[in-house]
């Protein structure tokens, strides 16, 4: 996989989610707005003022930092389980590019963007006591971003190496940090793997999905 994010050697430019709606306000706080690097600000400005359009990897993650992106496995008795089967294609087309457009098709993880190289990500909860696997939210990834929560495949279509090269840059892992997360989210889909799933999808009212 071509895996150009991200960029071998320094940076002279944060990408920033900037949602269409939020672009004059963007532009007054300081930001910046070229068609090359899409919304952005430099790296020397005082990045707070942009928190809430910064993605993940260059907001403050406190000291030590908490990860940018954990690495996930769907349960097997799941993955028939996706949103894309379970709505109209009109409805998933919405809430997808609603999702897009709230992001500024910048994946809200690493800051890499365009469409069409954004993604809709679906977060499950599943909760052991009840067993529903209910519906957190839908964020908009990269195709790399995206893939570390679908290791399984990542592995299966053969570009595992490039996924994990980007939780460690996006988290700042070390191999031996890298190996306890991913025995944990084996760990983890093996232990969920044992039973079925009851949908919980109720979050999507949120998005005015009746
Ligand atoms: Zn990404």
């Amino acid at each position: 996989m071509k895996d150009a994010w991200p960029p071998p050697t320094g940076r002279d430019f944060i990408p920033c989610c900037v949602p269409y709606w939020d672009m004059q306000r963007f532009l007054a706080a300081g930001g910046i707005y070229d068609k090359a690097r899409g919304y952005h600000v430099l790296p020397d400005v005082f990045l707070d003022d942009f928190e809430e359009w910064l993605p993940r990897k260059f907001q403050f993650r406190g000291d030590p930092p908490v990860p940018v992106l954990l690495p996930d496995m769907l349960p097997s008795t799941v993955w028939e389980a996706n949103l894309r089967h379970l709505l109209s294609d009109a409805e998933w087309d919405r809430l997808r590019k609603f999702c897009y457009a709230a992001a500024g098709n910048t994946c809200v993880s690493c800051g890499s963007r365009g469409e069409p190289h954004i993604e809709a990500h679906e977060a499950w909860r599943f909760d052991e006591k009840t067993g529903v696997q209910s519906l957190r939210g839908i964020l908009a990834l990269c195709p790399t971003c995206h893939k570390a929560k679908h290791l399984g495949y990542a592995n299966r279509i053969g570009v595992l190496p490039a996924v994990l090269n980007r939780l460690k840059w996006l988290n700042d892992w070390d191999d031996v940090k890298l190996k306890d997360e991913l025995a944990r989210v084996a760990e983890r889909q093996e232990e969920l793997s044992q039973r079925t799933w009851t949908l919980d999808l109720s979050f999507l009212k949120t998005y005015g999905v009746r």
